[in-house]
């Protein structure tokens, strides 16, 4: 099977895949199961008080095993961000332009993440940003991600 590319010469077709549905793992599966019920989660050091994300089963800081599951506030604000025109990754192609964001957390840490609801004009370093959910369905599973919108 083929398609035709940006030039008219055929190509073979890609593979139907996606680069954006993430592969659980025992450490994470609690997360993204959090994620469907629009819970995000951190943990946090039992130790040392520190929370981070991605989540871990040991701290970042001082490697302690000894962390928990806590739930963000859903306040953030925009540490940096780009709006980006291109990506080659399905389903990318399709959802160009964006805005990928990295927003620091009222709890610390700092997620990669997008900033949605928000004219890519007004996106701004240290904007005030609060949690929103992609809700998404891949065959026959179903994906809630968090990204962020404007602070109401
Ligand atoms: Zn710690």
């Amino acid at each position: 099977m083929t398609d035709v590319g940006e030039k008219g010469r055929e190509r073979p077709s890609r593979p139907k895949m996606r680069f954006d549905i993430p592969t659980p793992e025992p450490d994470t599966e609690e997360f993204w199961e959090a994620c469907r019920a629009h819970r995000l989660l951190l943990r946090k050091c039992n130790e040392c008080s520190k929370v981070h994300y991605y989540p871990r089963p040991f701290c970042p800081g001082c490697w302690s095993e000894n962390v928990e599951w806590i739930e963000a506030s859903g306040r953030g604000r925009v540490y940096t961000y780009s709006i980006v025109h291109r990506n080659d990754l399905p389903p990318w192609p399709d959802k160009v332009p964006y805005c990928a964001a990295i927003v620091e957390l009222e709890e610390g840490p700092r997620m990669m993440t997008n900033v949605v609801e928000c004219d890519f004009e007004h996106v701004a370093v240290e904007m005030l940003v609060e949690l929103t959910w992609i809700d998404d369905i891949w065959e026959d599973e179903s994906w809630s991600f968090p990204v962020f919108k404007p602070a109401s």
